[in-house]
């Protein structure tokens, strides 16, 4: 276990994270709300370094990336955890339901070897992605920095559910992002994704500010994020941020906790052209 960054020793030994937006306390022996992060006699600790659960090589358009580095193949890394609880996750068994004696079943696979991989195979990307990767931010700072020395491209996938001092760590080791902007409605956040959207907001602005490449992700779920309004709203502040920011629409498919129809295809149409309004580059997502 490798000690965790961004934490504040508090009163007879709990911890709080600082981390992310959540700031957990966490008590002697527990973890905080991502499951991967615990408390040892008052020292913070990550569970998920080194520890991968899942590593795949896709296409980068899977991403989805579609305007960074097209048709390149990309090692895509993730671990246990997640810093939402969104009740439609779409890869809940990894980012929720998982125990800490999982994390001693694992291989343990250090950065210096997923660099070996990259090198053996010739792999030139390389994807933080599948759970939520801020919650394996040190695992990931330190594959991304052993990128970097070798001329290999990192890519973040994210809910951009993460602090403003950490991101600015993190934000020069990374060449391009992915950030789920799930809805522009506060309470959609805190009810049914269990986060807040200001600090998803504050990430897509720095990241924009750094001039790093960033692609947005919409997961458009009907009767719960189609409001027209909102949508405009939202797509109103990337466009105020950059009109030429990448917006994938995607079509969201029943998982986890909610049950509800796959998104139609006349409302991916409908809010397609609602985007237009306002962005150039809008693409309709998980179609055939
Ligand atoms: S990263 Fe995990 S432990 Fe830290 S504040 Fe966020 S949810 Fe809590």
């Amino acid at each position: 276990m490798r000690e965790a960054s961004y934490y504040i020793l508090e009163k007879d030994k709990k911890v709080r994270c600082v981390l992310c937006p959540k700031q957990c306390l966490i008590s002697e022996g527990k973890t905080g709300g991502c499951g991967v992060r615990e408390n040892s006699e008052g020292k913070l600790y990550t569970l998920a370094y080194s520890k991968p659960v899942a590593i795949h090589v896709d296409p980068i358009e899977k991403k989805p990336l579609y305007h960074f580095h097209p048709g390149a193949q990309i090692l895509s890394i993730g671990t246990y955890g997640c810093n939402l609880s969104c009740k439609f996750c779409q890869n809940f068994d990894i980012s929720q339901e998982f125990e800490k004696p999982d994390f001693d079943r694992i291989t343990e696979v250090t950065p210096e070897e997923i660099l070996k991989i990259c090198r053996d195979k010739g792999y030139k990307f390389v994807a933080f992605t599948y759970n939520e990767p801020s919650v394996f931010f040190e695992y990931m700072i330190d594959m991304a920095k052993l990128c970097k020395t070798e001329g290999i491209k990192t890519v973040m996938v994210s809910n951009g559910q993460i602090n403003e001092e950490p991101l600015r760590e993190l934000i020069d080791c990374i060449d391009a992002f992915n950030i789920d902007l799930k809805s522009y409605n506060p309470e959609f956040y805190k009810k049914i994704c269990g986060g807040e959207i200001e600090t998803t907001k504050q990430t897509i602005k720095i990241i924009v500010e750094k001039g790093k490449h960033l692609e947005v992700t919409f997961l458009l779920i009907e009767g719960l994020n189609d409001n027209e309004q909102e949508f405009h709203e939202l797509c109103r502040f990337l466009a105020s941020l950059d009109k030429e920011i990448v917006l994938h629409i995607s079509r969201a498919f029943p998982r986890y906790e909610m049950d509800f129809n796959p998104t139609p295809l006349w409302l991916l149409k409908n809010f397609e052209k609602i985007a237009k309004l306002n962005l150039k580059k809008i693409y309709v997502g998980n179609v055939h």
